[in-house]
């Protein structure tokens, strides 16, 4: 698409926002989305100066008056702030307003202050007392809103000094407490009505309410942060901003206390960086921080740009959201088969990292988004979150983008993938795939698995390529000479990874367990799981009801294990594998089958209180002898050990005749020789 081309749908999708924004208080982008595609159209802007046209919202500050309320010109206008989005634009501003001084730089210091996210509103006060409340409107003309303005709180009618300036005019921020905000939403929702945006949005929204009740009834509050004295002696004008500040607080309003005189710029760095996690703490929204030059005269000296002060920035909080476009989408396949499609896109920060790829789920969510490759898209990165695309903007689509499908062959081997009835996921079902031997590889040797050292992703990938190993057991045929013929392989590495691989033999049977990719099983649930199921013969065995009997396993990994097992070529990479020597049992005798253990094949029922065994104890003691625990009682159970107050149980086995053993039988029967049929 041509430069002109996405400026005009830029410039036609910021005028809706805008209009949506400030008029209707109802936003139609996120705070962060509208600014970097403001931001992309004064790009384009700036290399093509023939591409600005008069209603450009670069080159306007706020939007439409309403005409809900009398439009009264400010007499002295209210201009936006210019935004920095990180470090170096804070540090290119320095730059900047150090060059445009054109004398030797003066001795400067900065006001940091937090940027509170609310409607800007300007006081009139002649006389001391307050004749007149504008919202900021667009700038030059305001909306006289000084009835609703008179039921703020924190705004004083009367100045508190006995000799006041004859005019005083006082800017802030109108505010909703976070607080608030959410009460007001709450309402809002039981009477079934749209709830704000955002507390900004509130904000905007109440001040312009006609019935000064509901108003009152809101509860804004108020931040004072710019006086303007027009007839006043000199002398009675605070030479800066902090004292600006202080004065505007002794007058009896409220300032926001929160705020610092910064001798460099590494020092509002700080301060940016102590109010980037402080924020959350705080009552209020605040969207960044304000700097502005702390020396009037200064502030005098640089003035201003059509819409800025030439003193002052705003530096923005990483947003955790933001467009960008998305130049291709590929699709990666799991060790599960899954396939994932992933998102290219225009390099974009979010959240302070640089993001280039964004998931996009599965089949149905691309769907859902109406993704085409060249779409603006909305990517969300939050902490350690993997970036997602949100949403696409298909306002801003090139008249040339393609519409996406997931493709139906696996992309890796070609088979055809299969969506199964209920998933979400598409899957190449192929076990063979190279993409899932890869994976499945990868996870085998992976840290909390077979942890086998110089496996990495290059190696394996060879490995695949050549067909040398196409599951997980052949790695163990491997042998120095043929690992040494691979690219870049000395001999010495090659042996190293041979003694690695031999090594892995040792490792738990639950780590084991873990490598083998059984879906939804997690390390730790690995482990508990062969705390419980000592070998893979009696996890072979168990019923998707016993697996999810152990303690923080739901029924869906159960299900998942049971259905693992059932596969014949899962079975025979057990067997293989059992061959091979890994462990697949867990702290008995290499040479000492779980048959030799003298609980085996005997099923116990726990019930009430032991003396002094724990139940998960009595458990334990079963199962490492071989034995297993099951929660109720029926014909097969073959002894039940009673404690305290056994209830039910106890009445069950009797009448069925099961064997009954208090604590110190049940002891003594764990010290008993194995009991084998058949042992010479
Ligand atoms: P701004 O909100 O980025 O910054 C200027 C404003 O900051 C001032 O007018 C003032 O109200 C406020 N502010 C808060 N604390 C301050 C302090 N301590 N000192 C000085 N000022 C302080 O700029 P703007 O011109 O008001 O509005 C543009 C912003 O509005 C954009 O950055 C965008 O996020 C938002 N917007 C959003 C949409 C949308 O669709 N979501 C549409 C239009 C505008």
């Amino acid at each position: 698409m041509s430069d002109s081309q996405r400026a005009a749908q830029l410039r036609e999708r910021l005028n809706d926002a805008s209009y949506a924004y400030y008029v209707l208080d109802a936003p139609t982008l996120e705070d962060a989305v509208y600014d970097r595609l403001y931001r992309e159209l004064q790009n384009i802007e700036t290399r093509h100066p023939e591409l600005v046209t008069p209603d450009s919202p670069t080159q306007r500050v706020g939007d439409r008056v309403s005409t809900k309320f009398p439009a009264v010109p400010h007499d002295i206008p209210l201009y936006s702030l210019e935004n920095a989005f990180d470090r170096e634009e804070l540090l290119a501003w320095e730059e900047r307003w150090q060059r445009k001084l054109e004398t030797e730089i003066p001795d400067y210091a900065y006001t940091c202050e937090l940027k509170i996210d609310g409607s800007a509103i300007a006081l009139t006060y002649e006389d001391g007392l307050l004749v007149r409340g504008l919202t900021r409107g667009d700038g030059t003309i305001g909306e006289d809103i000084t009835t609703n303005i008179k039921t703020i709180r924190s705004i004083p009618l009367r100045l508190r000094i006995d000799d006041p300036p004859p005019r005083v005019e006082v800017r802030g921020e109108a505010f909703l407490p976070i607080a608030t905000f959410e009460a007001i939403n709450r309402d809002r929702a039981g009477r079934d009505e749209e709830p704000f945006a955002n507390p900004r949005n509130a904000a905007a929204g109440t001040l312009r309410q006609l019935d000064p009740r509901i108003v009152a009834a809101r509860q804004l509050s108020f931040f004072a942060y710019t006086l303007h004295l027009p007839d006043a002696p000199a002398d009675r004008v605070p030479l800066s901003q902090s004292a600006t500040l202080e004065l505007m607080q002794t007058w009896g309003f409220q300032v926001n206390p929160h705020r610092a005189l910064c001798p460099s710029i590494a020092d509002v760095a700080g301060y940016y960086d102590r109010w980037d996690t402080g924020r959350h703490d705080l009552p209020y929204m605040t969207d960044g921080i304000v700097v502005k030059l702390d020396r009037v005269a200064l502030q005098r000296q640089l003035g201003f740009t059509q819409k800025f002060p030439r003193w002052a920035i705003a530096l923005k909080y990483p947003a955790e959201e933001a467009p960008t476009i998305v130049r291709a989408i590929v699709v990666q396949v799991g060790r599960t088969g899954a396939l994932t499609p992933v998102a290219e896109l225009d390099p974009v920060q979010l959240a302070g990292t640089t993001v280039s790829r964004a998931t996009l789920h599965n089949r149905d969510r691309i769907a859902e988004l109406d993704l085409h490759v060249g779409d603006t898209a909305i990517v969300r990165k939050a902490g350690e979150i993997i970036p997602e695309v949100v949403r696409v903007l298909p306002e801003l689509r090139p008249a040339d983008a393609i519409a996406y499908h997931l493709p139906e062959h696996c992309p890796e081997c070609g088979s055809k993938t299969l969506k199964p009835e209920g998933e979400a996921v598409t899957r190449c079902v192929n076990s063979s795939c190279p993409a899932i031997v890869r994976g499945s590889l990868a996870h085998w040797a992976s840290r909390g698995a077979l942890d086998i050292d110089g496996l990495g992703d290059k190696l394996i990938a060879q490995l695949v390529e050549r067909e040398w190993v196409t599951s997980i057991d052949r790695l163990y045929d491997l042998s120095a000479d043929l690992v040494a013929r691979l690219d870049r392989m000395a001999r010495k590495s090659a042996i190293k990874l041979i003694t690695a691989i031999e090594a892995s033999k040792q490792q738990p049977w639950n780590r084991v367990l873990y490598g083998l990719g059984i879906r939804h099983v997690g390390s730790v649930n690995a482990k508990a799981i062969a705390n419980r199921f000592t070998s893979v013969e009696l996890l072979a065995s168990a019923t998707e009801d016993e697996i999810a009997d152990v303690y923080g396993i739901g029924s869906e990994i159960a299900r998942s294990i049971v259905e693992w097992f059932q596969h014949e070529t899962n079975q025979k990479l057990v067997d293989r594998l059992r061959e091979l020597g890994l462990q697949l049992q867990i702290g008995v005798d290499a040479d000492e089958s779980p048959a030799d253990r003298p609980l085996a094949g005997k099923t116990f029922v726990l019930t009430g209180t032991l003396p002094t065994l724990k139940r998960s104890d009595a458990k334990a003691k079963i199962e490492r002898a071989g034995g297993k625990v099951t929660g109720s009682v029926s014909k097969k159970t073959d002894f039940v050990v009673a404690g305290e107050a056994a209830g039910s149980k106890l009445t069950k086995a009797e009448s069925l005749g099961v064997a009954v053993l208090d604590e110190s039988e049940f002891l003594r029967l764990l010290d008993q020789p194995p009991a084998r049929s058949n042992s010479s």
